[in-house]
């Protein structure tokens, strides 16, 4: 068989178009295919009625000089500005304000200023926190040190071993063990800080969270996180007019349901009404979703990776234009809240929310556009019927409306508000049960597994937030790039 393609990329979330862009900058014949009408997936830029919201992620790394977004966006001249914001982010309880300025020392003076604040170790923490997210930011940066490990690979990491030396010793451990050694479990601004970054990076609190992952994880804010201006929607159309520059085919509103594989041969796609043949087929996807399309149900490493994303989150959502307070300022702005910080975590007692800039996406510029979200609990969602479900999302959506009116009051006046849910998650993006956010961090070394490389069937490969080096926009990216490394590799 001539395959019409080397390979088609099933999904224009982040982790596709990393993914398809790369093969087509490497000569590869790619065909892109997502089912909605517009990449982006969990981030993009959606319009309703009018307005213009950011579906799910609005904070981004990766635009530093040299960086992954930026060397891409400078490479095709792609038309996306951005904003470095400083802070780029604000945490509020109702005992404190915490700005995560991008310099390090600033966000470590508030610590320190802090009444009772153990200075010594709080400078023990920060410094191994700071050498951990030394190691381990490079992979995002420079995906060649990706896994899967091949022989140029590790020699590159043997030299590196030195740098490797922290991750060693806490790996499979959590966070809240170093805490423990550094006598910074009653701490309760460090510990509150740290199980809020947690929850909306690595997916658990500070005392599940695996200890490496979670400390370079920390590091965002100071490795120049940035707002796209008009929206991240901006940046994925951007690099999918980079892939048809280069040849790239890309089709949309073009839900893929079947793909089989001919042995010997290559695969056969079904987008849409057409089908299509590629001798390879990257699935940006969660590893269910893909194995119900490919059928490959029965394959025992696609079970076991569905098995820890089940375990996981989706998101409620509240998506509102408002009247901006007096003095707000023009840029865009996080603001994280957590009501209660004895209470977990989720569920409306812990919300992000994020303001547009002025006059972004808005047919009225005198309002700003918001989108909020905070975790939901799937297996939760499992046990209730479709009543009880709507009962639990309608429960935590006033929770998040009342967490907002007390720790953010001044961004309350309230033009239009609308909600999402996990069913929107699902019949948006496709998601079995609105699953999102990747695989929970918790402690543990099967995060690490992925170092080794996977077996997938001939020709199968996944993207997204499932896989290594797993969630955000930045690091799905990395891991589509890797993958279609892999697929050159393979050629
Ligand atoms: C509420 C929320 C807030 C977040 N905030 C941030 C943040 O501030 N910063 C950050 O970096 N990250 C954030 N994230 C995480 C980030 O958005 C995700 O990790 C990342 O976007 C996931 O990308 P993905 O490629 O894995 O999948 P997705 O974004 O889900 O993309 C998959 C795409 O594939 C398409 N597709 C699926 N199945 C098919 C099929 N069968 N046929 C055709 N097309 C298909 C879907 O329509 C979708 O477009 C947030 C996530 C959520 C949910």
């Amino acid at each position: 068989m001539s395959a019409d393609f080397d390979a088609i990329v099933v999904g224009a979330g982040f982790g596709g178009l990393g993914a398809a862009l790369h093969l087509a900058e490497e000569g590869a014949r790619v065909m892109l295919v997502e089912r909605l009408q517009y990449p982006g997936g969990c981030a993009c830029t959606f319009e309703h009625e009018g307005d213009w919201f950011e579906g799910g992620a609005t904070l981004f790394s990766g635009f530093e000089e040299g960086q992954l977004f930026r060397s891409w966006i400078e490479r095709h001249s792609m038309d996306v500005e951005f904003e470095h914001l400083d802070p780029p982010l604000e945490l509020r309880t109702p005992h404190m304000v915490l700005e995560a300025r991008r310099d390090r020392q600033a966000l470590r003076d508030q610590f320190e200023a802090l009444p009772g604040a153990p200075v010594k170790n709080l400078r023990r923490f920060f410094a191994l926190q700071e050498r951990v997210a030394a190691a381990l930011w490079p992979t995002l940066e420079d995906t060649t040190l990706l896994p899967p490990l091949t022989m140029r690979r590790a020699l590159r990491h043997s030299l590196r071993l030195p740098r490797y030396w922290p991750l060693a010793r806490w790996a499979g451990r959590p966070l809240w063990a170093i805490l423990e050694r550094y006598e910074l479990t009653e701490f309760e601004p460090l510990v509150t800080w740290l199980d809020s970054q947690c929850q909306i990076t690595v997916q658990c609190g500070a005392r599940e969270a695996e200890a490496p992952i979670a400390l370079a994880a920390l590091d965002y804010h100071h490795r120049g996180a940035v707002h796209v201006k008009g929206g991240i929607g901006q940046l994925a159309w951007g690099m999918v007019r980079a892939l048809e520059g280069l040849g790239g085919v890309v089709s949309f509103g073009a839900p893929v349901k079947r793909a089989r594989r001919e042995p010997g041969e290559g695969w056969v796609v079904k987008a849409g009404k057409e089908e299509h043949t590629s001798r390879h087929v990257i699935f940006n996807a969660l590893p269910q979703d893909a194995a119900r399309i490919a059928g490959l149900e029965d394959a025992a490493s696609l079970r076991k990776m569905a098995a820890r994303v089940e375990d996981g989150w989706s998101a409620a959502m509240l998506f509102r234009t408002v009247r901006p307070p007096a003095g707000a300022g023009a840029s865009a702005r996080h603001v994280e809240l957590v009501r209660d910080t004895e209470r977990p975590f989720l569920e409306g007692n812990h919300v992000f929310l994020s303001i547009g800039a002025e006059g972004e996406g808005v047919q009225d510029p005198k309002l700003r556009r918001m989108t909020v979200s905070t975790h939901i609990s799937v297996p939760k969602l499992r046990t209730l019927d479709d009543a009880g479900q709507r009962e639990y999302v309608e429960t935590v959506q006033d929770q998040m409306r009342e967490t907002i009116a007390q720790l953010a009051p001044e961004w309350t006046s309230i033009a239009r508000e609308f909600t999402g849910s996990a069913r929107t998650f699902r019949r948006w993006t496709g998601r079995s049960e609105g699953l999102v956010g990747g695989i929970p961090r918790r402690a543990g070394l099967s995060h690490y597994q992925e170092v080794l490389g996977r077996r997938w069937p001939a020709g199968f490969h996944l993207v997204g937030d499932s896989v290594f080096p797993g969630q955000s926009t930045l690091a799905v990216a990395a891991g589509g790039r890797r993958v279609a490394e892999s697929v050159l590799a393979a050629r």
